[in-house]
């Protein structure tokens, strides 16, 4: 038994509704079997009132373990933790209005430790790894939670053993090696590799960083939609919008979002906007009712997810905030991958660019308004996939050693 915060309630299973006492070796639910994905349930009502609450938090460091008390663990020396969360909020004027809405933020959380925002559900595992007293921690990934993963074991001391698709970007890998992890590059796409990396875990008893069994990381995923209540503290957000694979990161916002308005922090929920690539899209199929696909071809790697894990907090978390999903193809992103670092300074990877194409086509369907005030969580960095953004970039021209060569080549295009 690990011994989790006391506000923690229960564990709920988003499936079948069986509680189970507030325990953090606990997965998932024992009726269900892996798709029975628990929920951690809070008691919030003690808290002090959002006013004084707000100022407590300011006066707090400038990370994700500032809201100890909705989250299940923190760990014993926070301050000397990797700097994880309060990423910052921008408010971006010529992005608002190239979209044509009425205000446009990027929550930047490319600028976490290991460059994604998968970092707020890496650390809490390591923590709740090191109570658990495991050795090894171990996930499958489309390559963003593994060199995350591979980051906070190494600051924490653990092993972290790592499948990812044969996919994965080369930058991905290469920094999963740099930080000492065991990479197994498995010749199948992710949702094989998922299935293979659930069955070598169970077999060697390791931690289990998958998002969607684990219930304790959607906790640390929680904090963007914290963070974005604290930053906008007592304003009304129209939209916040996300990209989806596996579903883990749009219900987690959800849910931060939800207990930001349920403590007085924010005066209504937002409407989540979940972006999907158009060849694959399963959880927009889901939220239509329509047949789900099997396949998943998108060049935007991290969303490249075919079954996806969290299909019903997902679905959830859009039904449940009133939202919508959208889907854009690769061109659509490869448009948006420009835009962004042009217009805002922010420079991000494939499936982030997708949450920008989605807010776009979201205002092209007429679905956000022109006058509404959307956050767009920014989740991977521009850096992890060179190679696509070279593509969308095209190459900087090389120019002969002297003066006159370098007049002629800034008076070309562009
Ligand atoms: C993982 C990831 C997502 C999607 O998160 P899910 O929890 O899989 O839905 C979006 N963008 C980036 C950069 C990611 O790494």
């Amino acid at each position: 038994m690990i011994q989790l915060s006391p506000r923690c309630r229960r564990l709920v299973c988003v499936k079948c509704s069986a509680e189970y006492p507030p325990d953090g070796t606990l997965m998932t639910c024992t009726r269900c079997g892996l798709t029975g994905i628990l929920d951690v349930e809070y008691d919030l009502s003690n808290l002090p009132p959002a006013d004084s609450f707000l100022r407590v938090l300011q006066g707090r460091a400038p990370n994700m373990w500032r809201y100890a008390e909705m989250l299940p663990v923190v760990p014993d020396l926070p301050e000397h933790f990797l700097r994880v969360g309060l990423s910052p909020l921008y408010e971006s004027e010529r992005m608002a209005q190239d979209l044509g809405v009425g205000r446009f933020y990027v929550k930047d959380d490319t600028l976490s430790p290991t460059a994604s925002s998968k970092d707020r559900a890496s650390a809490v595992a390591v923590v709740m790894a090191r109570k658990a007293n495991q050795q090894v921690v171990a996930c499958a990934s489309t390559g963003n939670a593994a060199s995350s993963l591979a980051g906070m074991a190494a600051f924490a001391g653990l092993g972290a053993v790592i499948m990812v698709p044969a996919r994965a970007p080369a930058p991905k890998v290469a920094q999963l090696r740099m930080y000492g992890a065991k990479v197994l590059r498995i010749e199948a796409d992710y949702s094989t590799t998922w299935d293979l990396c659930q069955q070598t875990i169970e077999r060697h008893g390791w931690y289990n960083r998958n998002c969607a069994i684990n219930p304790f990381l959607m906790e640390g995923k929680k904090t963007t939609g914290l963070e974005i209540g604290e930053q906008l503290a007592r304003q009304p957000i129209d939209w916040v919008a996300v990209s989806v694979g596996d579903g883990c990161t749009i219900a987690g916002i959800a849910k931060g979002l939800r207990q930001m308005v349920e403590i007085g922090m924010l005066p209504s929920m937002p409407r989540m906007l979940g972006a999907q690539a158009e060849g694959a899209a399963p959880v927009y199929r889901a939220w239509r009712g329509e047949p789900l696909p099997t396949a998943a071809e998108t060049f935007a790697d991290s969303i490249a997810v075919s079954v996806p894990r969290n299909l019903t907090k997902a679905v959830n978390a859009v039904k449940g905030s009133n939202g919508a999903l959208v889907t854009v193809s690769d061109d659509q992103i490869r448009h948006d991958m420009r835009v962004l670092p042009r217009l805002s300074g922010v420079f991000v990877e494939p499936a982030a660019a997708a949450t920008v194409a989605g807010v776009r086509e979201a205002v092209r369907q007429g679905i956000i308004k022109p006058a509404d005030k959307v956050v767009a969580v920014m989740t991977g960095n521009g850096l992890k996939d060179i190679a696509s953004a070279t593509a969308v970039a095209g190459e900087a021209p090389y120019v002969k050693a002297n003066l006159d060569a370098i007049e002629s080549a800034l008076s070309e295009e562009p």
